[in-house]
């Protein structure tokens, strides 16, 4: 019966899911040149099959030129949307089954975050970022499991910008009930019309703030009438570039002051998760508070961390990498040596 496909289905994933509970997991995303440039050095000089990624700095000499940086997994310039998806899958179904999970988007702007989280054009699935595919699966999903679980399904838009919450969809940042991915496209549009900003002050303030969506999921199964609740925060951080303190006056300190705050708030309260540390640091940022219940416990987390591959970039790049690494350190090498 397709109540009995249902439970084991659910206990697959659920064996699936136990692999990865409490584990931090870490991607790293390469970007492409973008059409146009002409000058076509990579500082990436070798992506390896298992995780490593050797990086070569043209501004040392010797073997202090190259440097390899390990993952869980490494996604070159080359690897598609729907390539990238595949590994997220698992943990997406996870939240239907009553998991908190979090995905972070890390990088310098311009390196491919909200490429990765939302894609460059909305118009066609095949572009289409880690959001609206998870929004789809959900959808499907919960449709496919109707005669066994009755889910509801909300959504939340917030974007938290100089250590201030701000709502996106609606003006006190409330639930809104969602039943399909389009409900969810006109919510985003209403979001953007929401901002009191021009397109081009949109893509620049967006590079300064941390924009979360999130989507909530309540189900009950019909048969034991248990509930079941989940939680997806998609996370689109602000830009982890560092401002020159010399440049650097008025607004822009501030706004980047708080950026520094808040990703390195993050780092500690993750690196402090690895550690399996007593005291977990979340007051620490508004970031690190928003997502508190979805951080650590039986929560599971998965950083996409970016990186712009020009020559120019290569500070951004090092230390990008080195955040990435911390945030990975202790978990990963644990994952290991299991294997
Ligand atoms: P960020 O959100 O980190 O500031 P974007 O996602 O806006 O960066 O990406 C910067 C530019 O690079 C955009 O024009 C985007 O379309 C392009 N881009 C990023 N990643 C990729 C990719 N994997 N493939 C093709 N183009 C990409």
């Amino acid at each position: 019966s397709s109540y009995h496909k249902v439970l084991e289905e659910n206990r697959m994933l659920y064996n699936q899911v136990q692999d990865l509970k409490g584990t931090i997991r870490v991607y790293c995303r390469v970007r492409p040149f973008l059409q146009g440039q002409t000058n076509g050095q990579s500082t990436v000089d070798y992506i390896g099959e298992n995780g490593n990624i050797m990086i070569l700095n043209p501004l040392k000499h010797g073997k202090d030129a190259r440097k390899v940086f390990s993952f869980n997994k490494v996604f070159g310039p080359t690897v598609s949307q729907e390539q990238i998806y595949v590994d997220t899958q698992p943990l997406i179904r996870s939240v239907l089954d009553g998991f908190n999970v979090c995905i972070f988007a890390y990088g310098q702007t311009g390196s491919g975050k909200t490429y990765t989280m939302s894609g460059p054009d909305l118009t066609t699935e095949q572009t289409w970022g880690v959001n609206y595919r998870a929004l789809r699966d959900l959808f499907q999903i919960s449709k496919e499991r109707a005669d066994v679980v009755k889910y509801e399904v909300g959504v939340q838009m917030i974007e938290i910008y100089n250590e201030q919450l701000n709502g996106l969809n609606v003006p006190d940042a409330s639930w809104v009930p969602v039943a399909s991915t389009q409900d969810v496209l006109d919510l985003m549009r209403t979001g953007q019309k929401n901002r009191a900003v021009g397109a081009t002050a949109l893509n620049e303030r967006s590079s300064r703030s941390h924009s979360i969506l999130t989507i909530h999921v309540y189900g009950k199964e019909l048969v034991s009438g248990s509930i079941l609740k989940g939680c997806l925060h998609l996370v689109d951080l602000a830009g982890s570039e560092r401002v020159d303190k010399s440049e650097a006056v008025g607004d822009r300190l501030k706004e980047a002051q708080h950026i520094n705050k808040s990703l390195s708030a993050l780092g500690d309260v993750i690196s402090a998760l690895a550690q399996k540390s007593a005291h977990i640091p979340y007051r620490n940022s508004k970031l690190t508070q928003v997502l508190q219940d979805s951080l650590g416990g039986q929560a599971k987390t998965l950083m996409f961390v970016h990186i712009s591959p020009e020559v120019n970039s290569i500070g951004e790049t090092v230390s990008t990498l080195k955040f990435a690494e911390r945030v990975a350190s202790i978990e990963l090498g644990a994952a290991r040596s299991n294997k």
